[in-house]
């Protein structure tokens, strides 16, 4: 997954909150289905560790965090790292749009768990575009 020339979608970890799972499931959405040939992930762990190969990939590429919560445990590693950052998303601004997708379980997203990050895989997209547009 690690490729040059491509947008970084990167997400929280979001251990045990619903909205980081959904955070993930947009990312998955995003890099295998919708624009798999132009956006891929790295493991935000590892830009916290500070791994070379990787911050290069990030601090070279541009990356788009993803959080779930207002802590924003992605942005904010992206930008300690100097990461090259060009946009950040929330789930929770996602969910305040789509107040009646509140997801329930954790583990294995419900079906408005799953509802809400496709909406928000959309909006990667969407986001993804308009990058590769600016910079053509
Ligand atoms: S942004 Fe929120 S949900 Fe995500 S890892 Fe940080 S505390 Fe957890």
């Amino acid at each position: 997954m690690l490729k040059d020339g491509r947008v970084f979608v990167i997400p929280c970890s979001g251990i045990g909150k619903a909205l980081g799972t959904v955070g993930r499931a947009a990312m998955y959405e995003v890099v295998e289905k919708l624009r798999p040939n132009e956006a891929t992930t790295i493991c935000l762990p590892l830009l916290t560790i500070g791994d070379e190969a990787v911050l290069k990939l990030a601090r070279n590429n541009p990356c788009i965090s993803v959080d779930g919560c207002p802590f924003q445990c992605a942005r904010k590693n992206i930008e300690a790292s100097k990461g090259k950052l060009v946009a950040s998303f929330m789930v929770t601004d996602v969910l305040r749009e789509n107040k009646d997708l509140k997801p329930k379980a954790v583990t294995e997203l419900d079906p408005k768990g799953l509802k809400l990050a496709s909406i928000l895989a959309e909006k990667l997209a969407t986001q993804i575009d308009e990058i590769n547009n600016n910079n053509r």
